[in-house]
């Protein structure tokens, strides 16, 4: 077979083909580039295309030999043209001489020599003939230039440059050459992975392309033949940029594609209730009673969810729903009326957050919350009881567990709340009717399932209830589409009027630090309360647990030592956890010296100040959700963030927390600054395709991507119509998830 692309005007190339096609197919590709490749994870042709460049090298803009000025920091692309050992005689003294390597190398300009030391294997890596790159500081020796142990990356090994490469050899000469990702093990080079390439690039001729031309022109993107080629032979710099544009847009699809999918299946597959939202006799129901008896009015955004959350709730299907929304900004309010709704049509609903003392503090502000609320029961006198709220973790004892397990079960439990103690075999529910998931990235994909789960029962004839989840800490917009893409998303983008912003300083020098103790001591004695967060340490809970109390010490008996201060770590007996937390709640104690078990939604009103010791170790989603304790009063309040680490990484942090208190932008600098790694790091099945899609700057493409994904679903709910696009889902997705996507 030739190089010219086929003119077989057919559907094109198939993706479906290459990945069945071994890289041996290729003329160039041997049993020793086989295995070669196979180390770079490269397999079949599909892995080979898809094995992208990871930077380009343009030939356009190099420097020519001739205009090489000594002192210059320069790229210039060359051809070897001679190699030399120069042995260097005796050398005086006993110490051998460093061993030299001398290459000579020439472009259309001119010709320089290159001195290696000490790297005897230059010689043959950069045979005569071959071009390389070379970077490095301009010399002069006995007056000529000459450049020193520079960087060098071989373009094109000796003897590849004959073909249809349309340059010479000599550099310079307006090419741009990929670098692709190599091991250090394999003996691969840049050069012959774009010859196989090229090879597989001529051979596969047109691509078959899924994206619609009407998408593709709207959303500026190229077709698939003309992405492919320039990603792996871009003719100019600007060339690269847009393939890699259309081929990321290619992976964010089929992950928008799946999880659109993946919705859309367990919906069909679902047994929802139909909740009553509203009365016919236009009487109000338990949730439109709840928040009524609220003592401040809900937030207009706050509103918003409450109402897409009711109408999720009127519907026959079963809501997933993801509630975004920044610390402070009363999620919990939204939960209650939505498990509220459930239990007014006779059904019970479980709240799950993932440490016992967030799980604690959320029983008792729900307990607040719903006090003097009755639901219906024909059973009593009255026709109706208070309404029941059970408390279950892994220390709730024996007795007090087969009480509640009893009471879940007949329904006189309306609202159980607890840790994750809730997802045991024991917990069964008359029934089930919502489910709430806070701060879920502490919880997995499993977990959510399994307690959604106890819907059905344990004969599996109940329902699927409606499940709500929420995060603690919010995540980029675009970000969320890719992590929880299978879920519809409410943000509540409003803070409750007349919370004031928190003011952050960072602290760097003892003497500074001062300023955090003295404001501890003004704010307590103007009847407030502070926290201080002791140093994270690595290793186990028990060694955090030793060096939280000898901070505590220290600070009792020096800087705070006329306050009363308390400790709170996760080693201590839940009893002694709880009776600390409720001293600090009534003012008993003025400070509390704790580690990040108070991270997550611990709320006292009356806590104006917040020190964080040794700040510089937490992230900024965790120094956020600490800052978020403080400031919840309407009391103006600081934050203090104690480091002297003034290494970059730890200045673009703290000093993005003492410029925004807004979440969502910390989300932003937190996603730029950790790159997606993190955030897909909780990615699960069907999301390990994105190689080239950046979800910051790609952000247009990923809401591209999620609106095709959702046009294409809502008119071909099984994609009948749609076989190229099932095809290549089956490519990257596993088995199983296939299975569920696809089965009839
Ligand atoms: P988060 O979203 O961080 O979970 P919470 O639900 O814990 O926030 O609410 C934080 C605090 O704000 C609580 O004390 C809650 O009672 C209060 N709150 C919630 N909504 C409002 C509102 N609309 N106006 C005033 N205070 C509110
Ligand atoms: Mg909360």
């Amino acid at each position: 077979m030739n190089g010219a692309p086929r003119s077989d005007p057919g559907p094109g190339r198939k993706l479906r083909q290459l990945a069945d096609l071994p890289v041996s197919v290729l003329r160039g590709v041997g049993a020793a580039a086989e295995k070669e490749l196979a180390e770079l994870g490269v397999e079949t042709v599909l892995d080979l295309l898809t094995h992208y460049p990871r930077r380009y090298i343009d030939g356009t803009r190099l420097v020519p030999i001739a205009d090489l000025v000594p002192g210059d920091r320069a790229s210039v692309v060359a051809t070897v043209t001679r190699v030399s050992r120069p042995t260097s005689g005796y050398g005086r003294g006993r110490r051998r001489p460093p061993s030299r390597v001398v290459i000579q190398i020439a472009d259309a300009s001119g010709r320089l020599d290159v001195v290696f030391f000490n790297q005897a294997w230059r010689a043959k890596q950069l045979p005569v003939g071959s071009l390389a790159l070379f970077y490095g500081t301009i010399g002069e020796y006995r007056g000529s230039l000459q450049l020193n142990s520079p960087t060098a990356e071989v373009l094109r090994a000796a003897g590849d440059g004959d073909g249809d490469d349309d340059d010479d050899g000599a550099g310079g000469s307006g090419r741009v050459y990929p670098v692709y990702p190599l091991t250090d093990k394999a003996n691969l080079t840049s050069a012959r992975i774009g010859r196989y390439t090229a090879e597989a690039l001529d051979r596969a001729g047109r691509f078959a392309d899924p994206v619609p031309v009407a998408t593709r022109t709207h959303v500026g993107l190229l077709d698939r033949t003309s992405a492919f080629n320039q990603i792996h032979r871009p003719a100019t710099d600007d060339d690269h940029e847009p393939a890699r544009r259309r081929l990321a847009f290619d992976e964010l699809f089929r992950l928008q594609l799946a999880l659109v999918l993946r919705q859309s299946r367990l919906q069909q597959d679902a047994r929802g209730l139909r909740h009553l939202v509203a009365r016919d006799d236009g009487a109000p129901t338990l949730a439109d009673r709840f928040l009524a008896g609220l003592p401040f009015t809900p937030t207009g955004a706050q509103q918003r969810a409450i109402d897409a959350i009711r109408h999720d709730l009127a519907g026959p299907l079963p809501m997933h729903r993801l509630l975004q929304g920044d610390v402070g900004s009363g999620k919990t309010v939204v939960a209650v009326a939505a498990m509220l709704t459930a239990v007014d049509g006779g059904h019970q609903a479980a709240l799950m957050a993932p440490t016992e003392v967030l799980a604690e503090q959320h029983a008792a502000a729900v307990r607040e919350l719903v006090d003097g609320l009755r639901v219906p029961d024909a059973a009593t006198l009255e026709g109706d009881r208070p309404l029941t709220v059970g408390l279950l973790t892994n220390k709730t004892g024996a007795a007090d567990r087969a009480v509640l397990h009893a009471g879940l079960s007949e329904g006189s439990v309306d609202l159980l709340i607890g840790t994750h103690a809730l997802l045991t075999d024991q917990v069964g529910f008359r029934s089930l009717g919502v489910v709430v998931i806070d701060e879920q990235h502490r919880f997995g994909v499993e977990q959510r399932a399994a307690l959604r789960a106890k819907g059905r029962g344990s004969d599996g004839t109940g329902h699927d209830p409606d499940l709500l989840v929420m995060t603690a800490t919010p995540i980029p917009r675009t970000a969320a589409m890719v992590v929880f893409g299978d879920l519809d998303m409410t943000v509540i983008d409003e803070l409750p009027a007349g919370r004031l912003p928190v003011t952050t300083a960072w602290l760097r020098t003892p003497l500074e630090t001062g300023e955090a103790w003295s404001r501890v001591r003004d704010e307590v004695a103007g009847g407030h309360r502070a926290f201080v967060v002791c140093p994270l340490v690595e290793g186990s809970e028990r060694i955090e647990a030793a060096s939280a109390v000898s901070e505590f010490e220290r600070l009792a008996a020096g800087e705070l030592s006329d306050l009363s201060v308390g400790l709170l770590h996760g080693q201590l007996p839940s009893a002694e956890k709880e009776r600390v937390m409720a001293q600090f709640r009534s003012g008993a104690l003025d400070v509390l010296v704790a580690t990040t078990v108070i991270e997550v939604g611990v709320d006292v009103p009356e806590a104006t100040v917040m020190v964080i010791e040794d700040a510089d170790r937490f992230g900024i989603a965790q120094l956020h959700q600490l800052r978020g304790r403080v400031g919840r009063g309407g009391d103006p309040s600081w934050c203090y963030l104690l480091s002297d680490n003034d290494s970059p990484e730890a200045v673009a942090r703290l000093s993005a927390l003492e410029r925004t208190t807004d979440g969502f932008e910390l989300a932003d600098v937190d996603l730029e600054l950790r790159g997606e790694g993190t955030i897909l790091g909780a990615r699960q099945k069907g999301r390990s395709d994105l190689k080239l899609a950046r979800l910051l700057s790609d952000r247009d493409l990923v809401v591209r991507a999620r609106t095709l994904a959702v046009e294409v679903v809502g008119g071909d709910p099984v994609l009948v119509d749609h076989p190229l696009l099932v095809e290549e889902l089956r490519i990257f997705v596993d088995d199983d998830e296939a299975e569920f996507l696809f089965k009839s």
